[in-house]
């Protein structure tokens, strides 16, 4: 497979490094073929070439089989206009490659639940997916603008979405379910929303064709109570954009580890791109010590989705919970008394394990 690698700004190289070392191990010791390409994003694109996507990295992504992206932004960047932002190009590239579809798994390693906010048997099974719709609602609806209306302003969002849209997403989380424990969550504000009952509707429809799945639906605002109350209820839960924004925010802290969640992005027919779910950490970024375990579930992720190979994400998934299981923990997970390795040595423990 052909892999697009944009490192990024702040920690994105750091872990981005660990893990090409990663994929080169995949590729010794499962005789793999996967050719890795380098692209700028981000604040580094905006630096070297003076747009946060350039027409380079955008060609790269497009003929690559998938995307892994480390991280962008950070403050040297943040008095920019908006076009010169380095998440501009992030938001760029997910429009032009129509990643519809993001993908959060949550779950918490075993070892880590003293990170959680939750505590004993709150955490037990948790295992959930979050599909959350990338490219509709009220993030693009239009109009969306700011206009006088006598003496004061007023704004104006608008939530949009069409059956196709709707079905698209759903259809994916059906799919999902079918692939875990058959329980799909589908969110919405179907009391007041014109397109949560639009929504609701076509999540019914759609049921009839899996009826080895059971649907139920949740008003957004008791999701959000219930992800506290009983995380484990839940299996997949697909939802609009910007519920899912919010929502998936929400279920990663349940874990309590920000530097262990990955992400995939996908779209209908092109490259899918995987990335961690944290920031570019700016904080602690070329101190070596960033947690690169978010970004090897996302390699992990990658070689499942995109090449079907789940023996060499077995791998890594596996290699990641005995290296935890043994104690080692990089400085964000570490509880006193453990083992604090730096990104570096935490990526080399990983390989040696796989
Ligand atoms: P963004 O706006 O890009 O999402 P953010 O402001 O939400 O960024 P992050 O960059 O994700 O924030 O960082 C939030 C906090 O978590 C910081 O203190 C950062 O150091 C820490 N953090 C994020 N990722 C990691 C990681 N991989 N390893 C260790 N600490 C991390
Ligand atoms: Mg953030």
């Amino acid at each position: 497979m052909r892999v697009a690698v944009l490192p990024g700004d702040g920690i994105g190289p750091e872990i981005t490094r660990e893990a090409v070392n990663l994929l080169e191990e995949i590729v010794r010791l499962f005789q793999r073929n996967i050719e890795i390409q380098y692209g700028q994003i981000g604040g580094a694109a905006i630096d070297e070439e003076g747009t946060p996507l350039p027409k380079a990295t955008l060609q790269l992504c497009r003929t690559s089989d998938a995307v892994l992206l480390g991280a962008v932004g950070g403050p040297k960047w943040d008095g920019q206009p908006g076009h010169l932002r380095p998440e501009a190009g992030l938001l760029a590239l997910r429009k032009e490659l129509g990643l519809y579809a993001n993908l959060r798994p949550i779950t918490v390693f075993a070892g880590l639940e003293g990170a959680s906010p939750l505590k004993g048997e709150l955490l037990q099974d948790v295992d959930m997916v979050i599909v959350r719709e990338l490219t509709g609602g009220l993030y693009f609806g239009t109009p969306k603008e700011r206009r006088r209306s006598g003496q004061e302003w007023e704004a104006v969002d608008t939530l949009h979405y069409t059956e196709a849209e709707i079905e698209r997403i759903l259809r994916l989380g059906f799919e999902m379910a079918r692939q875990r424990r058959r329980l799909l969550t589908s969110v919405d504000k179907a009391n007041v929303l014109e397109t949560s009952r639009l929504w609701r509707e076509t999540a019914e429809r759609l049921a009839l064709e899996y009826p080895d799945v059971t649907l139920n639906h949740l008003l957004v605002d008791n999701a959000a109570m219930q992800l506290i109350k009983c995380p484990s209820r839940f299996d997949v839960i697909v939802t609009e954009n910007m519920f899912g924004d919010i929502l998936s925010d929400e279920a990663a802290m349940i874990t309590g580890s920000i530097g262990m969640l990955p992400s995939a992005s996908l779209s209908e027919t092109g490259p899918g791109l995987y990335e961690p779910i944290h920031g570019s950490a700016p904080d602690i970024a070329g101190q070596n010590k960033a947690n690169p375990l978010a970004m090897f579930l996302s390699v992990a992720m990658m070689l499942r989705q995109t090449a079907g190979w789940a023996r060499e994400a077995d791998a890594i998934q596996s290699a990641i919970e005995s290296v935890l299981a043994e104690g080692w923990r990089t400085e964000d997970l570490g509880e006193p008394g453990t083992a604090r390795l730096t990104t570096s040595e935490m990526g080399a423990k990983v390989r040696e394990a796989l």
